[in-house]
């Protein structure tokens, strides 16, 4: 067989890492990247893009676990070299607070994270609504630059990445060996999954280069998140909404939120708006598929619905989906190798 031709669908955070982490593992393989939008307008362009871990129902904890911590082990290299302002990658230290102490004081995540701690009583009176408090220091993606960055590096390593809007995964049979889905919400769409749903996310980027800490209120819906460049102020989680519209009495709920947090936020400027679609699943759909039609076979392997934490996994799921498009290499070269016999 020659070399195996590999297309990618989407160029989120989930697409780009995967086409990457292909490349990577399968030197011999051809791989393009082909997507209706590209940096800055998919939906990883709108997140924060913090490292904290959404917990899926459906998968298994120690699953997640490893997809966290392949990814934090990833970007920490990266936010302690040469390339970490060129990728966006920084360290962020900050609390998440609690009205009340949660059921679980240990998430399963804190031993991946650095420094993780009770907050202390001095620290608790910054917030005077909270009782309890966790303290650590975790990793953030700024995006485009993140996105940017692994665009660069697939430019690097020969991977083509074309604009193009796939009606169907069967059409590209003819043309790729392999297929593999990163395609976010638009994979409702594209392979009919109704098990997928937006949660939609307003957040305002403002400027504040006086928040150097990240405060995120327990339940997760108020957060203050320091970038390079622009402080990520949320948000919103509304299930099942399809509106890319941004809400002027959102925006300013948001903002009241995070001033009762970060009181210094009154005087942020340069206010810009962003909405996006978590492409929500109880678990993340990370397997093959072998389509058919009239006898011809063409495998897909399946890597969307992240949900709201499609950063804090985006490496662990593409090293996952690299090793199933190696499968499905290995059977297709088996097949072929037997049908020379
Ligand atoms: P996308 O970024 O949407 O990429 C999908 C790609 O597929 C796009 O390029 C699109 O054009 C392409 N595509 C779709 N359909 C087709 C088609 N038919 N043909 C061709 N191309 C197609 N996660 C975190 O871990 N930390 C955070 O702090 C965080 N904050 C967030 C804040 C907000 C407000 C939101 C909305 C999300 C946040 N998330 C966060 C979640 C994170 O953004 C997502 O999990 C992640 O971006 C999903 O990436 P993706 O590549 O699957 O999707």
């Amino acid at each position: 067989m020659a070399a195996p031709k590999v297309a990618v669908v989407g160029a989120g955070v989930i697409g780009l890492s995967t086409a990457l982490c292909i490349a990577e593992t399968c030197p011999s393989c051809s791989v393009t990247v082909l997507s209706d939008q590209f940096s800055p307008n998919t939906t990883s362009d709108v997140a924060a893009g913090m490292l904290i871990p959404h917990t899926y129902p459906g998968t298994p904890i120690h699953v997640q676990k490893q997809w966290f911590k392949e990814t934090f082990t990833y970007l920490f290299a990266i936010s302690n070299s040469a390339e970490a302002s060129e990728a966006g990658i920084h360290l962020v230290s900050g609390w998440q607070v609690f009205k009340n102490t949660p059921k679980e004081e240990l998430p399963f995540w804190s031993d991946v994270v650095l420094g993780f701690r009770p907050m202390s009583e001095a620290e608790l009176q910054k917030f005077p609504q909270h009782r309890f408090g966790q303290a650590f220091t975790t990793l953030k993606c700024d995006c485009p630059p993140y996105l940017l960055w692994l665009e660069k590096r697939l430019k690097a390593t020969g991977v083509q990445m074309y604009t193009r809007k796939v009606a169907d995964l069967w059409e590209l049979h003819s043309e790729y060996n392999v297929v593999v889905n990163c395609a976010g919400i638009g994979a409702h769409q594209l392979v009919g999954d109704e098990k997928l749903f937006p949660v939609r996310g307003q957040v305002l980027k403002v400027h504040a280069p006086w928040v150097k800490n990240f405060i995120r209120d327990g339940g997760g819906l108020t957060y203050i998140y320091p970038g390079i460049h622009r402080v990520t102020l949320g948000g919103t989680r509304e299930k099942e909404s399809w509106s890319l519209t941004p809400d002027p009495g959102t925006t300013k709920d948001i903002f009241d939120r995070c001033c009762s947090l970060e009181p210094s936020l009154r005087g942020a400027q340069d206010v810009k708006v962003k909405v996006g679609l978590r492409p929500s699943r109880r678990s993340v759909r990370l397997q093959r598929e072998v389509l058919s039609r009239g006898g011809v076979k063409f495998p897909v392997v399946h890597n969307y619905g992240h949900g709201a934490g499609g950063f804090s996994v985006h490496r662990g799921t593409a090293k996952e989906a690299a090793r199933l498009v190696g499968e499905c290499i290995a059977t297709l070269q088996g097949s072929s190798s037997r049908a020379k016999l």
